[in-house]
């Protein structure tokens, strides 16, 4: 996975390579699907949600330029697979999701693995979580029709979100960054994610 579906397509940050290589991603996927765990693809996690193909979760990690003291902000736990690579690559994970059971999954996977450093919170995650701002960084994994302000607002100057922003069919990943107050917008590759449900301007279902 590492060397065909990552380095090979330009990712090249050695702490994110080493993570990818280092958690097993077969832990955070349904016994059904174990055997397709470290391949090209995203995968079923439950409640009609997915896990991100590697690639894709490989080139947010990269984007956000973590440091081992970041205080990093994840929206959408889904499994927790990316919630524990976040927890190797720095220092605090804040992972909200808003389906209870996924959530409690994860955590008691997260827990089981050792990941001392992640806690994850059952919420609405397009509101961010003020309690914890501001974050060094932040990684939405569902799709939102645009940047929500209450996360950029939870953003340290200075620090990078990442987020797939377009309609349900079709996103770009967009990096954010917090500069001088502003949002500095760098649109990156096509994308596809579930839907952000939540908040007004959000879809209702799902
Ligand atoms: N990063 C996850 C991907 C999960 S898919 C993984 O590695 O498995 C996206 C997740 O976002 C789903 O679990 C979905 O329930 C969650 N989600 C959607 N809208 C949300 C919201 N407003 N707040 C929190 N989580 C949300």
């Amino acid at each position: 996975m590492v060397e065909s579906q990552l380095r090979a397509r330009g990712i090249h940050d050695q702490r994110v390579l080493d993570v990818m290589a280092r958690v097993p991603r077969h832990e955070f996927v349904a016994e059904h699907y174990r055997d397709q765990a470290y391949e090209d693809h995203p995968l079923p996690i439950g409640e009609s949600q997915t896990v991100s193909q590697p690639y894709i979760v490989a080139l947010m990690l990269e984007t956000l330029a973590l440091k081992p003291r970041s205080k990093v902000l994840e929206i959408g736990t889904g499994s927790g697979y990316q919630t524990a690579l976040l927890g190797e690559l720095c220092a605090e994970v804040i992972s909200v999701e808003r389906h209870p059971t996924l959530a409690r999954d994860a955590e008691s996977l997260l827990t089981r693995l050792g990941y001392g450093n992640v806690k994850v919170f059952v919420a609405d995650g397009s509101q961010g979580l003020a309690a914890f701002a501001p974050y060094d960084g932040i990684v939405v994994s569902a799709a939102a029709p645009g940047i929500p302000t209450p996360l950029f607002e939870q953003l340290r100057e200075g620090g990078r979100m990442i987020i797939p922003v377009g309609p349900a069919e079709a996103q770009e990943l967009q990096l954010v960054r917090a500069h001088g107050g502003k949002p500095l917008v760098e649109r990156m590759e096509g994308c596809r994610f579930v839907p952000l449900i939540g908040g007004e301007k959000y879809a209702s279902s799902g």
